[in-house]
């Protein structure tokens, strides 16, 4: 039962989807609600704030872009280099909470 048009959740075995939506850009993974919550509530606050800083970042470089149509900034790419840092920072913090929300679904710990 194979749903492209959905993202299945990281635990194997479950059988828990996400809908694909446009604004999620290339996300691929996903993790069900009561997956989710297996893991540490503090990594889950460490991740919330992550993204919350990712996004804010990509919202200050469309800004910046804006500009640089207006001719006042010429050069993106450290910015850009920013944006692109603190989303892999993000991605880090929910490599961790599905690794223990994978571990915890099938009792290792
Ligand atoms: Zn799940």
């Amino acid at each position: 039962m194979d749903k492209p048009d959905r993202i299945p959740c990281a635990v194997p075995f479950c059988n828990r989807t996400a809908e694909r939506r446009e604004t999620d850009g290339p996300r691929t993974e996903f993790l069900c609600g009561p997956h989710y919550q297996l893991s540490d509530k503090e990594l889950r606050r460490l991740g919330r704030l992550a993204l919350t800083r990712a996004n804010h970042e990509l919202n200050a470089l469309h800004e910046t872009e804006q500009r640089v149509a207006d001719g006042s900034i010429e050069d993106l790419r450290p910015q850009a280099r920013r944006v692109l840092r603190f989303f892999r920072r993000s991605n880090r913090f929910f490599q961790r909470i599905k690794k223990q929300s994978i571990e915890r679904a099938a009792g290792i710990q």
